[in-house]
């Protein structure tokens, strides 16, 4: 059987729901929008299993900027996702990131604090002094001072923002296709249609790309060279028996983080360069709890000296080999194919901005709210890589 939709979206969780979100509730489109997702139940996707943080301490303007208006959007999204009078709760903690700097990293911590203030966020560096009397429970040996955000920043849950989106764009008309996508038809250099898993077809002029961890993959089918792919990503979940104050987000000069995750607390750090290959298991591995998270866990928060691992969850960051940021917009010579990837461990709160974005290039051709130009596509064939600094 084949169907026939304007605008096919591959990829259906957080990014392909925000993308069809934002291109049905524009004014201006009047075409039809298919989401084709091989997983509606999302169990093994990247957004389900993130951690939901939203900080706009980073080193890119676009990555600021993107964020600051993440926050407005998951401030509003109950009214705006808002369904038959239900509004999606996205339960926004806002308790901020703490990034901790050595000697050696605080002037770089200071430069990027100084744009990201001059672009409207609330963040500021803190002494020693400053960190002792706010947060009595770090220990400070080896720090020199820390990023904090004053507002805006913290987490939520991600799952409830993907929901949202997706049970907003059903109501706008769009229609979600429970299969996979196994082929991408390019005819005379545009996009005409996929083939589908189940043995269907679907017409389409325009392809997005939001599959993810599996960007690289489906970007292939069409013939196109995509450097984004899964990098598995262990969350550890603990208990402390030692009563604490509401914790931030933490980020270790070592790059280990850590956040309160209900009564509980989870953590993460990302295996060295070298040994970050693609990989796309889900088995549980405790090598880098044992080995690194602990020791620093229990050397900067005395607190946590006494802490009881009580789960893990394995998830897959959809990594940019390139430079680390989103990769958007046209492919420079396969009309209609669009990419809307590579949020490397940073794409839930830049859905709203992202999915926007993608959307404006779709129906205006060019960027209307956010100059994202520096995150185009086309900056991989150029060689022009926009590195963030701040990548956890
Ligand atoms: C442990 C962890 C912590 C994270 N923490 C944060 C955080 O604190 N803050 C933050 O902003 N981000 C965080 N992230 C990153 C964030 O989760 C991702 O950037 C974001 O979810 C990407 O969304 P997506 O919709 O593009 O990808 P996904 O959520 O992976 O969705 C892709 C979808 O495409 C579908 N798909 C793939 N191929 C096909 C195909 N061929 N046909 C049909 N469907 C297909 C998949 O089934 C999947 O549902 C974290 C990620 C991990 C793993």
């Amino acid at each position: 059987m084949t169907q026939r939709y304007d605008v096919a979206i591959a990829g259906g969780a957080v990014m392909g729901s925000a993308v069809a979100y934002f291109l049905a509730a524009d004014a201006d489109f009047d075409g039809s929008i298919a989401v084709v997702e091989r997983d509606p139940g999302y169990e093994a996707c990247a957004t389900t299993r993130s951690w939901g943080g939203i900080r706009q301490q980073f080193s890119t303007p676009e990555n600021v900027k993107m964020s600051l208006y993440g926050a407005q959007f998951v401030r509003r999204a109950g009214e705006l996702l808002e369904v038959d009078g239900e509004r999606p709760d996205l339960g926004f903690k806002e308790r901020g990131y703490l990034f901790l700097a050595s000697p050696a990293g605080l002037p770089v911590l200071e430069r990027n604090c100084a744009m990201q203030r001059e672009l409207g966020a609330a963040v500021a560096v803190l002494e020693p002094a400053e960190l002792a009397e706010r947060f009595p429970w770090l220990n400070l040996d080896g720090l020199a001072g820390a990023g904090c955000g004053l507002a805006n920043e913290g987490w939520f849950d991600p799952s409830a923002l993907l929901h949202g989106f997706r049970r907003k764009a059903r109501a706008l008309g769009v229609a979600y296709v429970k299969d996979e996508v196994v082929s991408v038809e390019v005819s005379r250099g545009r996009v005409t249609g996929l083939g589908l898993r189940a043995g269907g077809r679907l017409d389409c002029a325009t392809l997005v790309n939001a599959a993810g961890p599996q960007a690289g993959a489906l970007a292939a089918l069409a013939g196109a060279t995509l450097p984004v792919g899964p990098r598995k990503r262990m969350t550890y979940v603990f208990d402390c028996r030692a009563a604490l104050p509401p914790l931030p987000l933490v980020i270790d000069v070592s790059g280990v983080a850590f956040r309160p995750e209900g009564a509980q607390y989870i953590a993460i750090v990302s295996p060295p360069l070298a040994e970050d290959f693609e990989r796309d298991d889900y088995e549980l591995e405790y090598g880098a709890f044992e080995e690194v998270i602990w020791p620093t866990l229990a050397q900067r928060v005395p607190a946590f000296e006494a802490i009881k691992l009580t789960g893990a969850w394995a998830g897959h960051y959809d990594y940019n080999a390139f430079d680390q940021n989103a990769i958007l917009g046209p492919h420079p010579e396969i009309e209609g194919l669009m990419f809307c990837n590579g949020f490397s461990g940073h794409g839930v709160q830049q859905s709203p901005a992202a999915g926007r974005a993608v959307a404006e290039l779709i129906v205006h051709g060019r960027f209307r709210s956010l100059n994202l130009s520096k995150l185009l596509y086309a900056r991989i064939a150029e060689g022009r890589p926009v590195q963030e600094e701040n990548v956890v």
